[in-house]
């Protein structure tokens, strides 16, 4: 068995067609999140390994890192609000 094995998925928002590396010996389970190299927007992956090598996986929209930035985004609105009013 390979320990690496390329898994190609499309983009959960643009759609555009990514492949990404996984490594087998980080793990039956693993969960991370990658930036679409298209649109770098966060996309969770999260990959399920079967004892004799299938891979179960699933990409899909991180709303967690993407309220996170809309939030910073806001903040930072906000600021430049606060900074025009003096
Ligand atoms: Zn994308």
């Amino acid at each position: 068995m390979d320990l690496e094995s390329d898994q190609a998925f499309n983009c959960p928002y643009c759609s555009a067609s990514i492949s990404i590396r996984i490594d087998r010996t980080g793990g039956r389970r693993q969960y991370f999140v990658t930036d679409c190299e298209v649109c770098c927007r966060p996309i969770s992956i999260e990959v399920d390994m079967d004892p004799d090598g299938f891979v179960n996986f699933i990409a899909k929209r991180c709303e967690r890192i993407m309220n996170m930035l809309q939030q910073m985004k806001k903040e930072v609105i906000n600021e430049k609000i606060e900074k025009t009013k003096k």
